[in-house]
C-alpha cells in the first residue's frame, strides 16, 4: 500500500482526531490486558483504551506518550514515548513493545513489573502517521537501535511491498539481534557499531540521490548524521523524519506530579 493513500485515512478521522489534535490532548486511561516476552530483551504490553481508540483512532507506528511511575521521585511520574502496534479499533486495543534495557528507567521498570490489571495513563498529541512524500521517493533509509524496531517493522509492513527499504540497525548488544525484524521483498539490514564515528562513516558511503532517511537512533549518534545530511547533502526538514529516541546516560521526557 502506497502511504500517499493514508492521507485521506489520516483525515477520516473526522472531527474528534482534529479537535484533539488542535486541543493538545488529554489523558487516557490505558489497562494491561495481557503480557508476553516479544524477545528475551524486549516485553509486549497489550492495552485496553477503548476511550483513545475511539477518539484517535491511532495508526500503526504512531507513538503515544506515556506516564509511569518515577521511583526515583516519589510521587512523580515520567512521560515517555512509545510505539502503538497491531490496533484493533473495534476492540480498543493495541500492543506496546518495550525494550528492558539496563539501568532501567521508570518506563522499562514499569514495563518489567506489568501485569494484567496494571493502569496507566497515555496522552496523543497527534503525533500522526508516516506519509509518503510527494514526489515518491527511491526509497527509505531507516537508521534505528533497538527501541526503534517497533517504528521500524510498522512501516516496513506498510513500505514494503513498494520500496526498496535499508535497514541500518545500531548494535549495543547483542541481544538486539533477537528482535525479530519484518520480512520485504527488496529490504536489506546492517548492524552498525554503537559510535558516532561508524554511524557517520556508513552515511557518507551512502548514495543519498533520491533516499529518504529516518533518523530514530540515541541522540549522540543520532546528532553528526543529520547534521552531515543537512549540511553536506542539502537534505531539508521535509527530506527526512529525525526524532531521537533516548539519550544515553540520560532521562528523556518530562515529570509531572502523580
Ligand atoms: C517517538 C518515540 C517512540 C518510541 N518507541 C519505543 C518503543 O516502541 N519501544 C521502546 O522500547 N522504546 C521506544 N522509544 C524509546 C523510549 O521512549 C526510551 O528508550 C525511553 O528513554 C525509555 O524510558 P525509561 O524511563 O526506561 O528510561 P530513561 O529514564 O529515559 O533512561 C534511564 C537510563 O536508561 C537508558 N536508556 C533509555 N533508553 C534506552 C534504550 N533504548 N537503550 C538503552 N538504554 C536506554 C538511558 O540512557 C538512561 O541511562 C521511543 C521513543 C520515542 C521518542
Amino acid at each position: 500500500m502506497n502511504l500517499v493513500e493514508g492521507t485521506g485515512r489520516a483525515m477520516g478521522r473526522g472531527i474528534t482526531g482534529a479537535v484533539m489534535k488542535l486541543l493538545h490532548a488529554q489523558d487516557y486511561r490505558c489497562e494491561v490486558t495481557r503480557t508476553w516476552m516479544h524477545a528475551p530483551t524486549m516485553k509486549a504490553v497489550r492495552v485496553s483504551a477503548p476511550e483513545l481508540c475511539a477518539q484517535v483512532d491511532p495508526q500503526e507506528g504512531e507513538y503515544l506518550r506515556c506516564w509511569f511511575p518515577d521511583l526515583q521521585r516519589g510521587g512523580k511520574e515520567a512521560m515517555r514515548g512509545y510505539t502503538v502496534v497491531d490496533v484493533d479499533k473495534q476492540a480498543g486495543e493495541f500492543t506496546l513493545l518495550f525494550l528492558l534495557h539496563e539501568p532501567a528507567g521508570p518506563a522499562s521498570h514499569w514495563a518489567a513489573s506489568a501485569q494484567v490489571g496494571t493502569v496507566f495513563e497515555a496522552s496523543y498529541y497527534g503525533s500522526a502517521p508516516f506519509l509518503v512524500p510527494e514526489p515518491a521517493p527511491r526509497g527509505f533509509v531507516f537508521i534505528a537501535d533497538a527501541a526503534g524496531i517497533p517504528y521500524v517493522n510498522a512501516l516496513i509492513e506498510q513500505l514494503g511491498e513498494d520500496y526498496p527499504l535499508k535497514v541500518w540497525l545500531v548494535e549495543w548488544h547483542a541481544s538486539d539481534r533477537d528482535i525479530e525484524l519484518g520480512n520485504a521483498p527488496r529490504l536489506e539490514v546492517e548492524w552498525i557499531q554503537p559510535t558516532e564515528a561508524a554511524l557517520l562513516e556508513h552515511v557518507k558511503g551512502f548514495e543519498w540521490q533520491g533516499w529518504f532517511p529516518h533518523l530514530i537512533c540515541e541522540a549522540a549518534i543520532l546528532l553528526p548524521a543529520r547534521r552531515y545530511l543537512q549540511k553536506e547533502r542539502g537534505l531539508g526538514k521535509k527530506d527526512m523524519h529525525v526524532h531521537a529516541y533516548w539519550a544515553q546516560g540520560k532521562s528523556m521526557g518530562k515529570n509531572r506530579d502523580a
